[in-house]
């Protein structure tokens, strides 16, 4: 075997470690791992509050933006009637796996093209439709909502209806047409914006993620916490990865730079990419997705593969993006 390098394109991590100031923090923290944290990370979430410059009440601190799809769907599940939510297909993963995991019913409204279909999952709420989960940019296929749709979207939807906004790769967007999710919650109080440290600040191993809204919305996610959730490292992490803003600005400057380099490099070899707005990019390779992921694993790029659909793949550094490349512009598997 010779020593290739692997390259894990298949998560939609961040290809950078840490920060020094974040790690620094972690180290800090691991000296008093014999403590308990907070009950709830209250220092944290001032800290999130302060950067969207919305008060501290209107801030839910779960782990990892999965922790809270669970406390939303917890929610969905204990009234007293049975409730469902929608979700546009394809979407991400972790909607109808969790939803599944918890016996809460997950419609599901497909995809118009790439993007969500808004007017479709407006007509779809019924009464029983307790929340609504909308992915923006959308996971996988990189497509963000519009501003303007999201707008009358939630105009057409019931206020007791929850629409969650999932912007866990909001961070990653360029096009000023970006709905933009905590600028929409004054007069919104159904809206629920989720965003995570995973991917945003690349701290996807200590799962850390919140969410925005309303005191009223806010307040019941967080009925719903486990005590101690987040772990004290993860906590100093959170708050150093924030006070380090500026750089992790730069890093998601590299990688859309990256992202757009990508894209067009694919679609000069015929790949019909749709343009990403987050940090990975969709290639619908319908019958070729098996063969092409497999040319991929075969160079050491692990990608996402949706059999009989397409290829999602993380944009990393410019020597992984270049395997892509090389696997697109070797032909066999694109021209078909
Ligand atoms: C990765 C991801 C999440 C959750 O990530 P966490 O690591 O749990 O914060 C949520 N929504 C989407 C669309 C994702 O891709």
């Amino acid at each position: 075997m010779s020593e290739q390098q692997i390259h894990r394109a298949d998560a939609n991590e961040s290809p950078y470690p840490p920060v020094p100031a974040v790690r620094e923090a972690i180290v800090d923290a691991a000296a008093r791992i014999n403590r308990y944290p907070e009950v709830y990370p209250t220092a944290l979430a001032e800290a999130i509050a302060a950067h969207h410059r919305v008060p501290v009440d209107q801030v839910a601190v779960g782990a990892g933006g999965a922790g809270l799809i669970q406390q939303m769907l917890h929610l969905v599940a204990r009234g007293r009637r049975r409730g469902e939510v929608l979700a546009a297909w394809r979407s991400f993963e972790g909607y109808p796996l969790i939803a599944e995991g918890m016996g809460v019913p997950l419609r599901r409204v497909p995809l118009r093209g790439y993007a969500h279909d808004l007017a479709a999952m407006a007509k779809a709420v019924r009464r029983r439709t307790k929340l609504v989960f909308l992915c923006s940019p959308n996971n996988p296929t990189g497509v963000p909502i519009r501003q303007d749709d999201l707008e009358r979207f939630l105009a057409r939807v019931p206020r007791r209806v929850f629409v969650v906004l999932d912007e866990v790769y909001r961070d990653f967007a360029t096009d000023p047409a970006t709905a933009d999710g905590p600028a929409t919650l004054p007069g919104h109080p159904n809206l629920i914006v989720l965003r995570s440290f995973s991917k945003s600040y690349g701290l996807a191993g200590l799962r850390v993620g919140y969410a925005l809204g309303h005191p009223g919305p806010i307040a019941a996610l967080r009925g719903v916490t486990m005590p101690f959730l987040v772990p004290e490292t993860a906590r100093a992490a959170a708050i150093a990865a924030l006070a380090a803003e500026p750089e992790y600005v730069a890093r998601r400057r590299a990688v859309t730079a990256e992202r757009d380099r990508v894209t067009a490099a694919l679609r000069a070899v015929g790949v019909d990419v749709p343009a990403s707005e987050g940090n990975f990019v969709w290639l619908p390779l319908g019958a070729r997705t098996a063969g092409f992921a497999a040319a991929c694993r075969a160079r050491g790029l692990q990608v996402h593969s949706f059999d009989g659909e397409g290829v999602r793949v993380t944009v990393g550094l410019p020597d992984s993006n270049d395997v892509l490349l090389e696997v697109a512009r070797s032909g066999e598997f694109v021209r078909g």
